[in-house]
């Protein structure tokens, strides 16, 4: 299998090669059809696997071929939660990356440092909003962010945000995101808090374990 078979569309497949990925990671392989075709997604792998790209590409199509209204500003359509600041960045620069002949335009905010350049991202209009939980939280309460239009949320590294305590947080982040909705979560590890948490939140979901 090669990432021809995926029926990716030609922007998304240059990129790729840019990135010189020959074959999609057996995570790739299994969820891009699923997320592809409107799935909800409970996957199971660790960073090193190709998880990202196994969201993030899927997403970028999915986003890329779905009519907006150019003539509005931009609305955050995909969400990406994640529990540090170093994932953060490396999910937004992939989703840069893939994206690159899209016209698809992603953000990343992060706690630990001055909120004012996001923000004056944020302003500028983002399809794809990369976050961690505290700091979303924080720029929800003052007003910045209108989850109201998220069609795709993931859940990165679901077991880490809990360690974390996150989860108070991401409960009242999702509680802002319209209930019909595609949901991916990806955790390495499945402790009971987090499978309960994937009952309440994935629709008929599909188990991806790599
Ligand atoms: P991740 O598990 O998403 O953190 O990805 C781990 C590393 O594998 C990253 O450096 C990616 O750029 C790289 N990678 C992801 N998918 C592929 C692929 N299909 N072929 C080659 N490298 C890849």
């Amino acid at each position: 299998m090669n990432f021809n078979d995926l029926k990716l569309n030609p922007r998304i497949l240059d990129a790729l090669e840019k990135e010189n990925y020959v074959k999609p990671t057996p995570i790739q392989e299994l969820a891009i059809p699923l997320v592809l075709e409107g799935k909800d997604l409970l996957g199971c792998a660790q960073t090193g696997t190709g998880k990202t790209a196994a969201f993030a590409v899927p997403i970028l199509q999915l986003l890329s071929t779905r009519a907006v209204n150019k003539s509005e500003p931009r609305k955050i359509r995909s969400l990406i939660l994640t529990p540090t600041r170093e994932l953060a960045l490396q999910i937004y620069d992939n989703f840069h990356s893939y994206g690159r002949y899209t016209r698809l335009h992603a953000c990343v905010v992060f706690g630990g440092v001055s909120q004012k350049m996001q923000v004056e991202k944020l302003k500028r209009g983002v399809d794809i909003l990369v976050a961690t939980p505290g700091r979303l939280n924080d720029l929800m309460n003052q007003g910045y962010i209108d989850l109201q239009f998220v069609e795709i949320l993931v859940l990165d590294e679901a077991d880490r945000m809990l360690d974390m305590g996150f989860i108070a947080d991401v409960k009242k982040i999702i509680t802002k995101i319209p209930a019909q909705r595609q949901t991916l979560l990806f955790s390495a590890t499945m402790p009971k808090e987090i499978e309960e948490m994937a009952e309440s939140m994935l629709k008929d979901p599909e188990y991806v374990t790599v």
